[in-house]
C-alpha cells in the first residue's frame, strides 16, 4: 500500500471502530485494547484476592479486614484514599493524566449470615455478631467477587493513568445487605445512603456511576435493563390490638387473630384491585405472623411483618397509603386497632436510559457479544441511592459453570451459591471498559 492509501485505510479503520463504539473519539479503541490485555494479566492476583476475601467474610458494618485490604491496595497503586466512610467504606480517587469528566465504579464488600457448606479449600469458617446473636458468615451474594474485581479494575486503570481523560472514583461500600449492628427500624442509615449523607459526592460529584452484580446465568454473559431494574424494598410491620379473653366466650373479646386474617386478605386486594399492574408491578408479602399463647385464649395482640416491592416511586407512595388504610379500617371494623409503621429500606434502581443506550455497545465488546436483556428483578440494591444522585448503570454477570444449567443453579443468598472464577476477568474488563469509554466519549 502507498503511504497515502495506508493512511486512508488507517483513517477508515479508526472511523469504523468509532462508529462501532458509538463514541466520538478514537482514544477508547486504544484504551480498550489495553484494558483487555491488562485485565487478563491481573487474573492470578484477582483470584487470590477473591479467595482471601471469600475465606474471611464480614457482615455489614464490620468489614474492617476487607476494607484494610482494599485501602492498602489502592494506596499501593498511588490513589488518593479515604477510609472510614459509613463506618467501613473505602473510596479511592484515580486522577488521569488528561482533563475530563469523573466516573464512579462501585463494589459492595459485605457478606451474609449464612453457613457455608464444606468443600471449597477457601470455604468460610467465620462467625460474627448479627443483631446481637453469633451467626456463621458466608459470601453468599458474591460481594467477594465484586470487591476483588474492583481492586483489579483499579490496578488496570492505574496502569493507564497517563492516558486517562478525567478521574475515576472507586467506591467500596459496606453493608449493601443492611447493617449487622442495628435493625433498620431504628431509623439509622447504612451503606450507600450513609456514604452520601457523609458527603461522598460533595467534593467530587461523578458524572456517571457503574456497578456489576454476579448471579446465576450463562458464564460470562452480561444482562441489563434500561430504566427500572431492581425493586424498591420497604419493611411493613402491623400490630393488631384487640381485647384479651376466654376462647369459649369470644363475644366478650376483640379477637386480633381473626382480625389479622381479614387484614392479610385485605392487603391482597391492595395489589389485585387497586394497583395499576399493567403500568408497574407491586408485591406485598406478609412474611411473619405471631400471636397467642394457648388454644382457649383470645390474645391481646398479633404482630405481623412483611415486605413491599415496587418499581416506581408513585406506585410505592400510593401502596403505602392503601396498605395503611386497609389495615387500619379493617381493624377498626372489627373493634380492634392496627398500627402500621412502614420503614423505607431501598429505592428502585433505575438505569439511566441515555447512559444505558450509550454503554450497550461497550458491554457487547467487553462480553464478546454475549449481552442480553434482563427481566425486572424482585430483589433490591443499595446502588439505587447512588443512581438517584447521578446517572447510573447496573448490570448482571452470569457466573454459572459451563457444565451446569443456570436455571438449576443455587440463587444468590443460598449456601450453595457458586461463582465460577473464570468470570472474574470478564467482570474486571467490563468495569474498566465502561470507565475508559465513558471518559473518552465527548460529553453531551
Ligand atoms: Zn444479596
Ligand atoms: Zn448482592
Amino acid at each position: 500500500m502507498t503511504y497515502a492509501r495506508s493512511l486512508a485505510y488507517f483513517a477508515l479503520t479508526v472511523m469504523a471502530f468509532m462508529s462501532l463504539a458509538g463514541e466520538g473519539r478514537a482514544d477508547n479503541v486504544a484504551l480498550e485494547a489495553e484494558v483487555r490485555k491488562r485485565s487478563a494479566a491481573v487474573e492470578e492476583k484477582l483470584i487470590a484476592w477473591r479467595r482471601d476475601i471469600h475465606q474471611h467474610p464480614e457482615l455489614g458494618d464490620q468489614e474492617t479486614r476487607t476494607s484494610r485490604l482494599v485501602a492498602e491496595h489502592l494506596r499501593g497503586l498511588g490513589l488518593e484514599v479515604r477510609t472510614g466512610m459509613a463506618r467501613t467504606g473505602v473510596v479511592g480517587i484515580l486522577k488521569g493524566g488528561k482533563p475530563g469528566r469523573t466516573v464512579a465504579l462501585r463494589a459492595d464488600m459485605d457478606a451474609l449470615p449464612v453457613k457455608e457448606p464444606e468443600g471449597l479449600p477457601f470455604a468460610s469458617k467465620e462467625t460474627a455478631q448479627y443483631h446481637g446473636k453469633r451467626v456463621p458468615v458466608m459470601h453468599a451474594c458474591g460481594h467477594d467477587a465484586h470487591t476483588a474485581m474492583l481492586m483489579a479494575t483499579a490496578e488496570v486503570l492505574a496502569g493507564l493513568k497517563d492516558d486517562l481523560p478525567g478521574m475515576v472514583m472507586f467506591i467500596f461500600q459496606p453493608a449493601e445487605e443492611g447493617s449487622s449492628l442495628f435493625a433498620p427500624a431504628t431509623g439509622k442509615s447504612w451503606g450507600a445512603k450513609l456514604m452520601l449523607e457523609e458527603g461522598l459526592f460533595e467534593k467530587v460529584k461523578p458524572d456517571a456511576v457503574f456497578a456489576l452484580h454476579v448471579m446465576p446465568g450463562p458464564l460470562g454473559e452480561i444482562s441489563y435493563r434500561s430504566g427500572p431494574t431492581t425493586a424498591s424494598s420497604d419493611t411493613l410491620e402491623i400490630t393488631v390490638t384487640g381485647k384479651q379473653g376466654h376462647g369459649g366466650m369470644p363475644w366478650d373479646t376483640v379477637d386480633p387473630i381473626t382480625t389479622s386474617a381479614l387484614v392479610i386478605s385485605g392487603l391482597q386486594t391492595v395489589v389485585s384491585r387497586k394497583a395499576r399492574l399493567t403500568d408497574s408491578p407491586l408485591v406485598v408479602t406478609v412474611g411473619t405472623i405471631n400471636g397467642g399463647t394457648g388454644p382457649n385464649i383470645v390474645p391481646e395482640t398479633v404482630q405481623m411483618t412483611g415486605t413491599i416491592r415496587t418499581y416506581d416511586d408513585k406506585v410505592r407512595e400510593q401502596a403505602h397509603r392503601d396498605i395503611r388504610l386497609a389495615a387500619e379500617k379493617i381493624a377498626e371494623s372489627a373493634g380492634a386497632r392496627a398500627i402500621v409503621p412502614i420503614t423505607k429500606m431501598y429505592d428502585t434502581t433505575v438505569n439511566n436510559e441515555a447512559l444505558t443506550a450509550k454503554m450497550v455497545p461497550v458491554l457487547k465488546r467487553a462480553a464478546d457479544g454475549r449481552v442480553t436483556q434482563a427481566p425486572l428483578v424482585g430483589a433490591s440494591e443499595d446502588f439505587s441511592f447512588f443512581a438517584k444522585q447521578v446517572p447510573g448503570l447496573y448490570v448482571f454477570l452470569g457466573v454459572t459453570p459451563r457444565d451446569q444449567d443456570p436455571a438449576k443453579a443455587a440463587p444468590n443468598h443460598n449456601p450453595k451459591f457458586f461463582v465460577d472464577e473464570e468470570s472474574l476477568v470478564l467482570g474486571t474488563r467490563t468495569m474498566a471498559s465502561l470507565a475508559v469509554n465513558y471518559l473518552s466519549a465527548e460529553p453531551k
